[in-house]
């Protein structure tokens, strides 16, 4: 069923409490981490608690998840007092997507150029 948790997704294990992971918000339906490889000083995810494999299955499925995660991706970038920041949904392995459990990336801390490829 649409959301239900998935035995073989790693951010399903870390809203599990399996996978260790540095939380830095949760609400009663998304958890915020610090990503394990960050590639700006601030870099945050934001998931939704339920399980959606990517945005655009989240947005279809349950879109005021969508707007939690949306929200929380905010307050991540207003705690961290950024003033530029990135927030963005890798959709599909040609994108980069490399998890299957929707999620939002916040980057900022650093100038950023927009992709040439
Ligand atoms: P994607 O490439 O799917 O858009 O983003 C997945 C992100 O998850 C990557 O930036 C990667 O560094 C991060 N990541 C992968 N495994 C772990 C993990 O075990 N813990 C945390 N905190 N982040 C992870
Ligand atoms: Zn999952």
């Amino acid at each position: 069923m649409a959301g239900e948790p998935q035995d073989d997704c790693l951010f399903c294990k870390i809203v599990g409490g399996h996978v260790p992971a540095t939380i830095v918000r949760e609400t009663d339906t998304t958890v915020a981490f610090r990503d394990i490889n960050p590639q700006a000083p601030t870099h945050v995810l934001v998931i939704p608690k339920a399980h959606y494999p990517d945005a655009a299955a989240l947005a279809a499925g349950d879109p005021t998840l969508a707007a939690d995660v949306l929200r929380e991706a905010q307050s991540v970038a207003d705690e961290d007092k950024l003033e530029s920041y990135r927030i963005v949904f890798n959709t599909g392995p040609g994108a980069g997507q490399t998890v299957f459990h929707a999620h939002a990336h916040i980057l900022g801390g650093r100038g950023m150029q927009w992709p040439p490829g």
